[in-house]
């Protein structure tokens, strides 16, 4: 009895904690009071559904931790999170840019109206066409992963007769990151310059033609909840900054990078207040312009990835619960052993006692799994939602195993919005080219 009523509050306490969830005892679980079953109705499963309100909440939640410390950092949303135009479209209205890592997100950015000078450039190889692009366009600032990127740069703008504005990204050699592949800030990850090489190469760029070497970047991981994680890396790179700022060279800017975590499962909420503090503590008064690139922490608890169940298998003691989504729609589980907390769609499905099943997608991997939830019984059809699947969903979805992206909608102003229409099963070889044989 205590173990079910324990039990029971598992997917109850993963609503309660989000506060665009909630459970009605009538419609079932809905997302910005809107129920997610009549959703589902009308655009079926698998489909992405995401709250408008929750990212320009959160957006000015950010804002506001950081103007409570008389900060006002420029926001650069790192679009990889979730490139969806409506939802650029959210951040340019909230006042924010973009990172980005690709002509690709370049254009995704600009067509949603966001300025290239509000946007930075990431990435650990961008290619010549993509620079020039950028560069023509007038780029806030590239971020440089490496010297040989760097002459790179300089030769395309010096050729193009436009200063390019760089950031040194630099590998701080701390460790952070949730779990070992989002771990970006290590000696030995691909990203980022060395510690000990930053300031010659800051040095041969503040002379090289072509560059305008503006500053410094860090980007240490994603998922991090510690503060201290972050202060480790501001203070070398503060340290640096100082000892070239002692030869008389200029900068001006600090690029503090993205990584803020997110509650998958229980767990605390990012301490966005203590983190604004600390960036004060750190950093204020080094007449420094700042830049924060926030991905997941703004966009990750605005969306679920609905899904309806196929069949429930049981094996011996164990229950399988195959659902409509895979891997193919969200792959973090099968990629990093991500944990995404689910909870029953449906009031009537929600009533039953939970217990432990093994929620699986239908994809023909073994990796292609949900991991273990309480979950009441659950008939074929009944409805679930995978939280948090707001970032690094949708954008990291694949049609592996010949299933379609799924739908995308979006509430705003209390109304769901088809944003793009789930793809059809012509559209998956439409771009096949079958040549010819004799
Ligand atoms: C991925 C990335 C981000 C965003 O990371 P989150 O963990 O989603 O906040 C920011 N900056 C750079 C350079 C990145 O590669």
């Amino acid at each position: 009895m205590m173990n079910a009523l324990t039990r029971d509050q598992a997917w109850h306490r993963l609503v309660a904690a989000r506060p665009n969830l909630s459970f009605h005892a009538m419609d079932g679980l809905c997302l910005d009071d809107v129920p997610l079953a009549s959703i589902a109705a009308a655009h079926g499963t698998p489909t992405w559904v995401y709250s408008a309100a929750t990212i320009e909440g959160r957006l000015a939640a950010l804002r506001a931790a950081f103007a409570g410390e008389g900060l006002a950092p420029a926001i650069r949303y790192a679009v990889k999170a979730n490139d969806h135009l409506a939802i650029l479209g959210l951040v340019r209205a909230g006042g924010a840019g973009a990172d980005v890592t690709s002509a690709g997100e370049f254009a995704r950015a600009e067509a949603a109206g966001i300025a290239p000078g509000a946007m930075v450039f990431s990435g650990v190889g961008k290619r010549e066409d993509e620079l020039r692009r950028a560069l023509a366009a007038g780029i806030g600032q590239l971020n440089v992963e490496s010297a040989e990127e760097l002459e790179m740069i300089s030769g395309i703008a010096a050729a193009m007769g436009v200063a390019a504005p760089v950031a040194l990204r630099v590998n701080p050699d701390v460790a952070a990151g949730g779990h070992d592949k989002i771990s970006t800030g290590r000696k030995g990850d691909k990203f980022g310059i060395g510690f000990d090489d930053a300031g010659a190469l800051y040095r041969r760029a503040a002379a090289l033609p072509g560059i305008e070497a503006v500053g410094f970047s860090t980007h240490i991981g994603s998922q991090i909840f510690a503060p201290a994680a972050f202060e480790a890396a501001y203070r070398r790179v503060l340290g640096l900054i100082g000892a070239l700022r002692g030869e008389g060279l200029a900068v001006r800017r600090l690029d503090l990078g993205g990584g803020f975590g997110i509650p998958y499962d229980d767990g605390t909420a990012f301490p966005f207040a203590a983190q604004a503090a600390m960036v004060r503590r750190v950093l204020g008064g080094h007449d420094l312009e700042l830049i924060v690139e926030p991905g997941r922490w703004l966009v990750g608890p605005a969306g679920v990835l609905l899904a309806r169940v196929t069949l429930v298998k049981r094996a011996g003691a164990e229950r399988f619960v195959v659902l409509d989504a895979g891997m193919n729609d969200l792959i973090r589980p099968a990629l990093y052993g991500a944990r995404h907390g689910i909870v029953p769609v449906g009031a009537a499905d929600a009533a039953g006692a939970p217990a432990p099943a093994e929620v699986v997608g239908p994809v023909c991997e073994s990796s292609d799994r949900f991991g273990t939830h309480d979950l009441p019984e659950l008939a074929p059809g009944a409805l679930v939602a995978l939280l948090d699947a707001g970032a690094y969903g949708a954008t990291m979805s694949s049609t592996y195993n010949g299933r379609p992206f799924a739908a995308q909608v979006m509430i705003a102003d209390g109304a769901p919005q088809l944003i793009r229409r789930r793809q059809t099963l012509d559209e998956l070889w439409r771009d096949e080219i079958v040549p010819p044989r004799r």
